[in-house]
């Protein structure tokens, strides 16, 4: 159920909205009295100008208070927003009794809040522990095809100079062979 503030009021013609002047929807979610939007010529809403259909205007259908003025004010006060944060605070810390905290609603949403945070917090660390060990494997892996290539780098070279020196044997060895013949 949408409960309307006591404060709230039709941003038009300013008149607060009761049992006799309900809130009305537009077509952009903006909200004002039925007697302003029927009245406004053109249907442009006058927040967002957004054309309206005034055949389409829906009414909410709303709880016009559920807390009196008085009552509004007290729990907004700023000593008991104080008292509901210091109890937040409490409760996010270690070794607090459930009784404190089954006490509030607020408090216990809160502190359910805090714990969900906390969980996520923890599974992004764990998450980050182990994208560092992969990456290290990676290194470590990347390390070694490094020394394979080198190796293979090394053997290519000298296999290239013993080529090379079996060419050279291979050229004295037919030039002694010419001589012989001669
Ligand atoms: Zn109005
Ligand atoms: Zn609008």
């Amino acid at each position: 159920m949408l409960v309307v503030h006591p404060d709230s009021c039709c941003d038009i013609c300013n008149e607060s909205y009761d049992s006799k002047r309900a809130p009305h929807a537009i077509a952009c979610g903006h909200i004002f009295c039925c007697d302003c939007l029927q009245k406004c010529t053109p249907s442009h809403c006058p927040v967002c100008r957004g054309v309206y259909r005034k055949e389409k205007i829906k009414k909410l259908h709303v709880e016009t208070t559920i807390m009196g003025r008085d009552e509004i004010s007290r729990a907004s006060s700023p000593s008991a927003i104080a008292e509901h944060l210091q109890m937040v605070a409490m409760v996010s810390g270690e070794g607090v009794l459930d009784v404190e905290v089954e006490k509030s609603q607020p408090v216990r949403l809160a502190l359910e809040s805090v714990k969900r945070a906390r969980k996520l917090q923890q599974d992004i660390e764990t998450a980050r522990t182990e994208r560092l060990a992969t990456e290290r494997k990676l290194d470590r892996v990347l390390d070694d095809v490094r020394r394979a290539k080198l190796v293979e780098d090394g053997l290519l070279q000298s296999n290239s100079e013993t080529l090379q020196q079996v060419k050279g044997i291979c050229q004295a060895c037919s030039y002694a062979h010419t001589q012989f013949v001669a």
